[in-house]
């Protein structure tokens, strides 16, 4: 995670003949910008050697050269203006909704404090391999239906990746030697319970058969902001039936939908598995609609790898994000939002500058955002009552690694998920172990003859504090070794012996690189919530500030942020005046959704 060795293209489609730079200094970012004013020095000397006087021509600028340039201090800052829109950071979350308001012409600017876009599904490089940073399993990124989210935000920038369909989502590896294969056709993967619990037939069709009436009823709606009044009466007289099955399932949890059905306690432990996976916490405290959004995804549209690696998915929307008008700063990290008369009005980076823009999103978690960006002693009272709801997920320990081919048995599927003793341990730190071999599908990921091994496992920051670096790197090792053992014994004899490449990451990795607060996965329930009920959505008690991402409806994973991501973009474009709004409706709603968060 901690390295950088990215390649993307942006494609400039027209430079234009005038350009301003209004001060050489020593700023450590650089802004790309399609059809822009603004470039580093370097870059305007290359493009006057290649485009000769500044005339219109198309040819590719390096992204890494445009950081190695930054990198060296030569750039120039950007001519001070106002934007429509600013958004911190360029994490799935981010990227939707800054390209979803390009695409409206909204003029926004996107800042990202790392090198490169993605965040949690951004991608590194390491000796011949890349690694995808976290998400690997890929939902929402096919071409069917209304929540291939994925897919949708890619082709709203003209982008489109290939794919590999993975044919099993995720090989559970599980106490008392259950094994379940969840098959890409449902009724293969219902086919494997079935044998395991012939008792449960009826029961696991009964929870099942609910997932899918979620999913069928939010795969039949268009899908925008959830705060946007007109839109919402204009879904509801399309489909009054699929929106009063959203809204009756909206504050209920997967695991109260099991207990209906199911007896089987053994069974019961597996649906916690499968909430696990999505929520880092039981059924009975996931939200029905998260469960339902990926147990059907993945039979509906499939899991799908992209070729290149999921790193390649972010690096296309920021890509799109600049040919349609966008910008995007990197090595942009953002102190604090500025805030005149209750109003968010702009931002100020770290090497001091401030920049301006009538509505401010960000991608950062919650907890960065009303505690670090903001005062925390200004925190509104809303942002109280959530942390009173929710509280930060633990994060995971990390390793990335480069094994021999060798190693994997003939038929080796991509996603594994391993606990091995004791049901009563899934929640517990360094207990489960999620593994993901994506070279599986793309070879072009790893040296030939080799594979990628990222394995993750949950993890707490306390237990990386106070030490010192030879504690620090000597405890990873530890943990890491102690983890390769234990996937020696289940799954891979050998692979100690057979690794080429390794690396592993704390929560302190997670919180650098990332830039979350204590590393967290995002927020999970304090205690049993109402399903989705106390969840906020994008808009906040500060006027013109907005949050995007994990920390907000519906809450983690690819495609609940980038659902996050297009509900944040069509509000803000209804209160910039781009879509249709009413002032009376909305503070209607807004009065109404507030309320009914009071119930949570
Ligand atoms: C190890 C791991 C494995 C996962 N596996 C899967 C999976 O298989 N499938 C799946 O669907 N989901 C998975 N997830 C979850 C998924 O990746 C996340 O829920 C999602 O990517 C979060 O997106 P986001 O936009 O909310 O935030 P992030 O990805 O956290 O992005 C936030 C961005 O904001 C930037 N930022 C923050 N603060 C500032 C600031 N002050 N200034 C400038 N920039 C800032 C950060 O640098 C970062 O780039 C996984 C997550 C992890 C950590």
């Amino acid at each position: 995670m901690a390295a950088l060795a990215a390649t993307p293209f942006l494609q400039f489609s027209r430079f234009p003949r005038k350009e301003k730079i209004f001060s050489v200094g020593r700023i450590g970012d650089v802004i790309l910008k399609g059809g822009s004013r603004v470039f580093s020095v370097t870059q305007l000397k290359q493009r006057r050697r290649f485009c000769g006087n500044g005339k219109d021509c198309k040819r590719k600028v390096s992204v890494r050269s445009a950081i190695a340039v930054a990198e060296k201090n030569e750039v120039a800052p950007v001519e001070m203006e106002e934007y429509d829109a600013i958004v911190i950071g360029s994490g799935m979350g981010g990227l939707v909704a800054a390209t979803q308001l390009a695409v409206r012409n909204v003029k926004v600017l996107l800042l990202e404090k790392y090198v490169i876009p993605g965040g949690s599904s951004g991608y590194y490089k390491r000796n011949g391999y890349t690694f995808d940073v976290g998400s690997s399993v890929m939902f929402g990124f096919s071409d069917k239906g209304n929540i291939n989210l994925v897919t949708r935000a890619l082709a709203a920038v003209g982008r489109k990746l290939d794919l590999i369909p993975d044919p099993t989502t995720v090989h559970y590896h599980l106490p008392n030697d259950l094994n379940v294969q969840v098959h890409r056709k449902f009724e293969d993967f219902v086919d494997e319970l079935y044998k395991r619990f012939p008792h449960e037939k009826a029961g696991i069709d009964g929870f099942f058969g609910e997932c899918w009436r979620v999913f069928n009823a939010l795969n039949s709606l268009e899908l925008k902001s959830l705060e946007e009044p007109l839109y919402l009466l204009g879904q509801f007289f399309k489909n009054p039936i699929a929106c009063l099955t959203l809204a009756y399932y909206l504050p209920q949890n997967a695991g109260a939908i099991a207990r209906k059905h199911i007896k089987d306690p053994e069974l019961l432990s597996y649906i916690d598995a499968e909430c696990f996976i999505v929520s880092t916490v039981d059924a009975l405290r996931t939200p029905m609609i998260n469960c339902a959004m990926v147990v059907c995804d993945r039979h509906y549209g499939g899991i799908n790898y992209p070729i290149g690696g999921v790193g390649r998915i972010a690096v296309q929307l920021a890509e799109g994000l600049v040919e349609k008008g966008g910008q995007i700063q990197y090595k942009a990290n953002v102190k604090s939002i500025l805030v005149d008369s209750d109003k968010a009005v702009g931002v100020q980076l770290a090497n001091g500058r401030k920049i301006y823009a009538k509505k401010i999103i960000s991608n950062a978690t919650r907890w960065d955002t009303f505690e670090k960006l903001l005062k925390p002693s200004e925190m509104p009272e809303r942002e109280r009552m959530f942390q009173k709801i929710y509280k930060k997920s633990p994060s995971f320990f990390s390793i990335h690694m480069g094994v021999k081919a060798e190693v994997l048995p003939e038929g080796t599927d991509c996603h594994h998920f391993i606990l091995e003793d004791d049901w009563s341990r899934l929640q517990e730190p360094y207990r489960t172990i999620f593994l993901s071999i994506p070279t599986v599908l793309d070879k072009s990921l790893a040296p030939e003859g080799h594979h990628i091994l990222h394995i993750f496992t949950v993890a707490w920051m306390d237990d990386f504090e106070g030490l010192s670096r030879e504690e620090y790197n000597a405890k990873k090792e530890s943990i890491a070794d102690d983890i390769v053992e234990r996937l020696e014994k289940k799954l891979f004899p050998g692979l100690k012996a057979a690794t080429t490449f390794r690396e592993a990451g704390s929560p302190k990795t997670h919180r650098r690189f990332l830039a979350r607060d204590e590393g967290t996965y995002g927020p999970i329930p304090a205690g049993i919530p109402k399903g989705l009920l106390g969840m906020p959505f994008n808009t906040t008690a500060v006027d013109s500030l907005y949050c995007v991402g994990d920390s907000c409806f519906p809450g983690q994973g690819v495609i609940a942020v980038c659902f996050s991501g297009v509900m944040c973009a069509h509000r803000v474009a209804a209160d910039l005046g781009v879509e249709k709004s009413n002032p009376i409706l909305d503070k209607g709603l807004s009065n109404l959704l507030a309320w009914f968060r009071t119930l949570a």
